[in-house]
């Protein structure tokens, strides 16, 4: 097994926990249930709030699972 195989199944499982976690709080798991993703360097204003393509915005876990 080589090292990208093992990186890879680490990123596997870190995603998995991400989304258990999520799950137990019935939120989104790209937008920790804000309902908005942050993009770019200027994160600091209102410009660059962009609505979550996870879960439309309404940041509830269902929705997620729904998108994907
Ligand atoms: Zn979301």
């Amino acid at each position: 097994m080589g090292f990208l195989d093992l990186f890879g199944q680490w990123l596997e499982k870190r995603n998995e926990k991400r989304i258990e976690f999520a799950k137990s709080q019935g939120t989104c798991p790209e937008c920790q249930g804000k309902g908005v993703n942050l993009l770019g360097m200027e994160q600091y204003t209102m410009s660059t709030f962009y609505v979550c393509s996870g879960c439309s915005g309404s940041g509830s876990f269902s929705d997620w699972v729904e998108t994907n």
